[in-house]
């Protein structure tokens, strides 16, 4: 397994890691297969979404906030209810096919980490299952 560390710069807030994660296929050698990312926190999450226009990020981001409000008389004593929502909206793993040494996205998409409890350093976990290996 590999990890990626991201660093998120507000408490709300979509990162793009289309780029870590493409040099990480070329880290780990991956050909062909399948790439399983995975995030190891409770309060952000992963997506793939357009990154090409910067303002769907914001208004993903603004409407999830809007929909789930920071102060929404939840009971988790620790006071970021809507962070967990968030997280348990946008998901914790992805996968992706990898061919021919790349990663394969549509022409527009991109992979964010999604961060709803931020400024925080992440990890991002990755592992490939690569097409030839034996099933277990
Ligand atoms: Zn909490």
């Amino acid at each position: 397994m590999e990890k990626l560390r991201v660093k998120t710069g507000s408490r709300n807030e979509m990162v793009d890691i289309t780029d870590k994660v493409s040099l990480m296929v070329k880290k780990m050698g991956i050909m062909d297969g399948i790439l399983h990312l995975f995030v190891p926190h409770t309060t952000c999450g992963l997506a793939v979404n357009e990154n090409a226009d910067p303002s769907v990020k914001a208004d993903i981001s603004g409407k999830l906030c809007g929909l789930v409000p920071e102060a929404g008389g939840y009971n988790h004593f620790e006071g970021n209810s809507d962070s967990h929502i968030k997280a348990a909206l946008t998901g914790s793993c992805l996968s992706l096919f990898v061919e021919e040494g790349v990663l394969l996205l549509g022409r527009w998409q991109g992979i964010f980490l999604c961060e709803f409890d931020g400024p925080r350093e992440r990890e991002v976990w990755l592992k490939s299952v690569r097409q030839g290996d034996k099933p277990f």
